[in-house]
């Protein structure tokens, strides 16, 4: 959750309990963290794959936030409804038809964007183009008060392999060559500069940092402090 003072947003919503183990629990933990769906006003998303974005409606045809934006590259909007496309990804059809599921009931309100590097999708929310995953997969560069953090969607789904052997094919990357390249130079970006990344598949506290670490990298979790 991305509080801008201006726009009260989301950065993916997860899935549905049956989309995977753990999966389903985000309007429980949004308002066990003392806010209402209603009060979300943009749902950000890097790509729109069903662990990620399926928790914008159970049914198909209700909004569970009924309030919000969904901001989407418009590369990934098209890749995952156009109709020209079912013919040409057969073996995607159940992400096909997951897309048009989770995006469908927001009609109008679904604001597919130009995909580019620094696009400021929300006050301080800025775009870093990361294809290959999806078409149209980006991260998201988050400022504030002079530090940054990367939301990198789905660079990697297992963090100690794709680290340590950045370079190898993914299966889930419907690129995976350009999706080799993606996760090469955001690792390498990261570590770099040192900048703090959440990704969605990352081990608790899903919150770290990446170093180098030999011909690859490696994950270092930031230890969470309590107040
Ligand atoms: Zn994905
Ligand atoms: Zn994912």
């Amino acid at each position: 959750m991305v509080n801008t003072g201006r726009n009260l947003a989301m950065i993916h919503c997860g899935g549905p309990s049956s989309v995977m183990a753990g999966t389903g629990r985000a309007l429980d933990a949004l308002r066990a963290a003392g806010y209402a769906p209603e009060q979300v006003d943009t749902m950000v998303l890097t790509h729109i794959h069903p662990e990620h974005a399926l928790g914008l409606s159970h049914d198909g045809t209700t909004r569970n936030f009924p309030n919000a934006e969904v901001v989407l590259t418009r590369t990934d909007h098209q890749f995952w409804t156009d109709p020209a496309m079912e013919s040409r990804v057969p073996q995607g059809q159940p992400f096909i038809q997951a897309a048009r599921r989770a995006a469908g009931p927001y009609g109008g309100r679904v604001r597919p964007v130009e995909m580019r590097e620094g696009l400021e999708v929300i006050p301080g929310v800025f775009m870093s183009p990361a294809p290959g995953h999806t078409p149209g997969h980006v991260s998201y560069r988050l400022t504030s008060q002079n530090q940054s953090m990367l939301i990198w969607g789905d660079i990697a789904h297992q963090m100690v392999i794709q680290l340590a052997r950045p370079r190898w094919r993914v299966g889930v990357d419907v690129d995976s060559a350009t999706g080799v390249e993606s996760r090469v130079r955001t690792l390498t970006m990261l570590a770099e500069e040192g900048l703090l990344m959440d990704g969605v598949h990352v081990p608790w506290p899903g919150f770290g940092r990446v170093i180098r670490d030999g011909e690859g990298f490696l994950y270092v979790p930031r230890p969470l402090r309590f107040a």
